[in-house]
């Protein structure tokens, strides 16, 4: 039996809404994840009378397509989706046998008029917590257009495969066999990608705001809902909406709530945000930022909103190393997620550069899956609460260099090794190894500003106690400001504080 006593009481309840019967076409070969699989497939046969199964040919063994009776959908399971994946097969079985995706009416008829043969893989491992919705938005844009066809790829069970595309970070998709993205995608920016978003005159015809938003995270959120609960005309541009949320697993300190993931958490501040009208503009990314008679704010594909008062919350982003090889290598030994790629590592010798909380979290991490890891930490010692560093030197397979800087990430056409100086003796030391995971903190998103706003020499955006800014009418909040400490309690805070800034602000003006 491959499903526990719980998950498979779970699953029971979902097959009950079922509103069709669905056709599994399985591969199968006589390896152990073939024998797996078809356990699998028989255990959701015996679970459902709506489920059939039918042994075929697929391009992948093993592997099982999900279809309607007598029509295929074209979406493949090549390999065991369990894990991560399981929600991706239940909604694949929900959505074939008819019930209607939990998605706006808008965005399936943008997929329904998708024309053209597109071809979507998608290499995931079942450890990826980004890799599900990339799964599940190709899975629905199959369902929804015959001309669509997805195969999601468990890298674990396709290791060869792996190895010679050289996937080295999850997800990622190809399309007709192209690479086409990596990393998590909402079927919204994979429509985006595919060139079917609003146009830039649909924006600016826009009416003006009374509270402009820029950046959709836990501070944009709730500068949004301060603003809106105040009855003004309130608008958010965002170009991913729910920001760093969306690449958290497990956040315990959202005060209220013992735990939750960064998705749910998003989708919460989502629902919440559209209960009262705000216009979101999600996809957008603003360029550049012009004081006239309203604030006025150029929109990458050239769209001008404007809005008497601007609130900027536009976050932080991983830093990287800045030395040669690192964006050479992205995705071909170089990672920023430990816990999505690690797997693609098993058995092999990696880095992790940083050795602050992130830093050694990450080679803990790693180190149950990964041959060897190497820490490389610029200051003679090591930034991590103690707790954490106790932990890392009890691991066999962990070797520790402080006082050492990061020269190169060297490979040919993927990662081979790391370079780095010791700062003591001034002597250049080589690791060979597979893969580089960086680690060293976040720098904020706030270069698009230019000189129009005063900011610390670190690129936080200098805000007073009402988080207004030096430029009067603009006013910023959470991880792209000043503030201490960057957390996603702090983060609201200082979203209240701005909209409520703002709302002072227009009331005097
Ligand atoms: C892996 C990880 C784990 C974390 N775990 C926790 C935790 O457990 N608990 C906790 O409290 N905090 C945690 N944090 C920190 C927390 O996520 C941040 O403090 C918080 O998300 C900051 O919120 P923000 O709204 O200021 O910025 P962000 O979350 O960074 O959001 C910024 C928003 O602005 C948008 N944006 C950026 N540039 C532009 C542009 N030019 N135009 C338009 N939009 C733009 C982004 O797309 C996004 O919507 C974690 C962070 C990371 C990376």
């Amino acid at each position: 039996m491959l499903l526990d006593a719980d998950i498979k009481a779970q699953l029971a309840q979902y097959l009950q809404m079922m509103e069709g019967d669905v056709l599994l076409k399985v591969s199968a070969g006589s390896d152990d994840v073939s024998r797996d699989m078809l356990a699998l497939v028989d255990e959701l046969a015996t679970m459902s009378s709506r489920i059939k199964v039918e042994h075929a040919e697929l391009d992948r063994t093993p592997s099982f397509s999900v279809n309607r009776i007598g029509e295929d959908t074209g979406v493949t399971f090549a390999g065991i989706p369990l894990g991560h994946e399981f929600t991706s097969l239940v909604l694949a079985l929900l959505q074939v046998s008819g019930r209607a995706p939990k998605v706006d009416q808008r965005v399936i008829d943008q997929v329904k008029a998708i024309k053209g043969e597109y071809s979507f893989e998608t290499y995931v491992s079942l450890s990826c917590h980004n890799c599900p919705d990339v799964v599940q938005a190709l899975n629905l844009m199959s369902i929804q257009n015959q001309g669509i066809s997805h195969t999601m790829i468990d890298g674990a069970a396709f290791k060869d495969e792996v190895e010679s595309k050289q996937i080295m970070a999850v997800p990622t998709v190809l399309l007709n066999g192209e690479p086409f993205g990596s990393g998590r995608m909402s079927l919204e920016e994979i429509l985006a990608k595919m060139g079917s978003g609003p146009e830039a005159s649909e924006l600016t015809d826009k009416e003006p705001y009374d509270v402009l938003v820029i950046g959709g995270g836990p501070a944009g959120s709730s500068a949004a809902i301060y603003a809106a609960r105040k009855g003004i005309r309130t608008g958010i541009v965002a170009e991913r909406f729910g920001g760093q949320v969306m690449d958290t697993l497990g956040i315990e300190n959202f005060i209220s709530v013992k735990h939750t993931e960064g998705p749910k958490l998003v989708a919460s501040l989502e629902e919440h945000v559209k209960e009262y009208g705000v216009d979101i503009m999600n996809l957008q990314r603003a360029k550049r930022l012009e004081k006239k008679d309203m604030i006025e704010l150029e929109l990458e594909n050239g769209a001008i909103l404007k809005s008497k008062t601007v609130i900027i919350s536009t976050g932080a982003r991983w830093r990287n190393i800045n030395v040669p090889g690192e964006a050479e290598f992205k995705n071909k030994g170089v990672a920023y997620c430990p816990h999505c790629d690690g797997p693609l590592f098993e058995g092999k010798d990696v880095a992790v550069i940083g050795g602050g909380n992130s830093g050694v979290e990450a080679a803990i991490d790693l180190a149950g899956i990964v041959k060897h890891v190497t820490v490389i930490e610029f200051n003679p010692e090591l930034k991590a609460d103690q707790v954490l560093q106790d932990r890392l030197y009890s691991l066999p397979n962990v070797t520790v260099v402080t006082n050492a800087q990061t020269s190169e990430i060297t490979g040919t056409d993927k990662v081979n090794g790391i370079t780095y100086i010791d700062r003591a003796s001034g002597e250049e030391h080589h690791v060979e190894l597979q893969g580089v995971f960086v680690q060293i903190g976040l720098v904020p998103n706030t270069e698009w500003l230019g000189d129009t706003i005063e900011r610390t020499r670190f690129g936080e955006i200098v805000v007073d106690k009402l988080g207004a800014t030096d430029l009067p009418g603009v006013f910023a909040a959470g991880d792209c400001t000043d503030s201490a400490y960057k957390q996603i309690i702090i983060s609201m805070g200082s979203g209240a504080t701005a909209a409520l800034g703002a709302f002072d602000y227009l009331i005097r003006n």
